[in-house]
């Protein structure tokens, strides 16, 4: 708890997701807007909302997307992951759970995000037994008493949407489940865009043709990270394998060539 119940606001700005529109929407309705316009939703009569799922393919801006959303709102946010939680905390594991959702309160505005939210289910034999029973339970009361809540958002995220225990999506729970699916072909060009923002791209390179390639067929944002990452990559060892290895004066772009043999070595 120590060390994952720490608050920060992230700096993970919108402008660093690519695509991802539909959800963007959603939580800037539900999330983004009531922190910054509270008056709206009261003179409306609006509660606040419940929790909100992620869930989708690994690596596709589930835990991006979260921080995101607490930047854009100026809210702090508090990283929980599923299995640790589990691992580090059975046995005190209701204290456990009061305190982060104390500690959300006393930095209100505050998203809480539980990453990996399937491991934290009591419909599957595992050891811990009412440790871990105990733990859900306590969790399942936090985020019934939603008056309570007091400016503290929350976000699941689930590579495993079946497994999850579905006493976590009855009303007032995690209502509300959205999918993040792997990007279409557009949308990896735009995270390429994303990903570029603070990289010295050649004039000639066309990320949204990179993104529409075969080669990119099924890529995830995570797999695009890794994409960039080594065209980066390529560029350090053709300046290392250079008779001017200090700098020169000449600026390193990313160029297309870059891309091809990053593209190669990924796929
Ligand atoms: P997991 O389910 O494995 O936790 P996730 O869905 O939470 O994955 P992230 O951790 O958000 O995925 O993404 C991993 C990395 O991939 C990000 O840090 C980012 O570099 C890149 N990435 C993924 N999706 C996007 C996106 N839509 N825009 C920009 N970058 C992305």
């Amino acid at each position: 708890l120590r060390r994952e119940g720490f608050s920060t606001i992230p700096n993970v700005k919108w402008d660093d997701v690519g695509g991802l529109d539909l959800i963007r929407q959603e939580f800037d309705l539900h999330i983004i807007s009531p922190i910054k316009f509270p008056e709206i939703y009261e003179e409306l009569g609006m509660d606040l909302d419940t929790g909100i799922l992620l869930y989708g393919p690994p690596g596709c801006g589930k835990t991006l997307i979260a921080k995101a959303v607490a930047n854009e709102a100026g809210a702090n946010f508090i990283h929980i992951k599923g299995p640790e939680l589990l691992n580090k905390y059975v046995g005190e594991s209701e204290l456990a759970v009061r305190t982060i959702f104390r500690r959300a309160r006393t930095c209100a505005p505050c998203l809480l995000f539980f990453d990996e939210v399937d491991a934290l289910t009591t419909n599957r034999g595992r050891e811990g037994g009412w440790g871990v029973e105990r733990l859900v339970n306590q969790l399942l009361v936090e985020l019934d008493s939603a008056e309570q809540r007091q400016g503290v958002y929350i976000i699941g995220a689930t590579n495993r949407p079946e497994v999850m225990d579905p006493a976590f999506l009855r009303p007032g729970r995690f209502e509300k489940c959205l999918y993040v699916p792997l990007p279409s072909p557009d949308e990896r060009g735009m995270i390429l865009k994303a990903l570029a923002r603070k990289k010295p791209i050649d004039a000639n390179v066309d990320l949204m043709a990179i993104g529409k390639d075969g080669a990119c067929k099924n890529f995830s944002g995570a797999d695009l990270y890794a994409l960039m990452r080594e065209a980066a990559t390529a560029v350090v060892r053709e300046k290392l394998a250079s008779s001017y290895r200090s700098c020169d004066g000449t600026r390193l772009t990313i160029k297309v060539e870059h891309f091809k043999r990053a593209l190669e070595k990924i796929s």
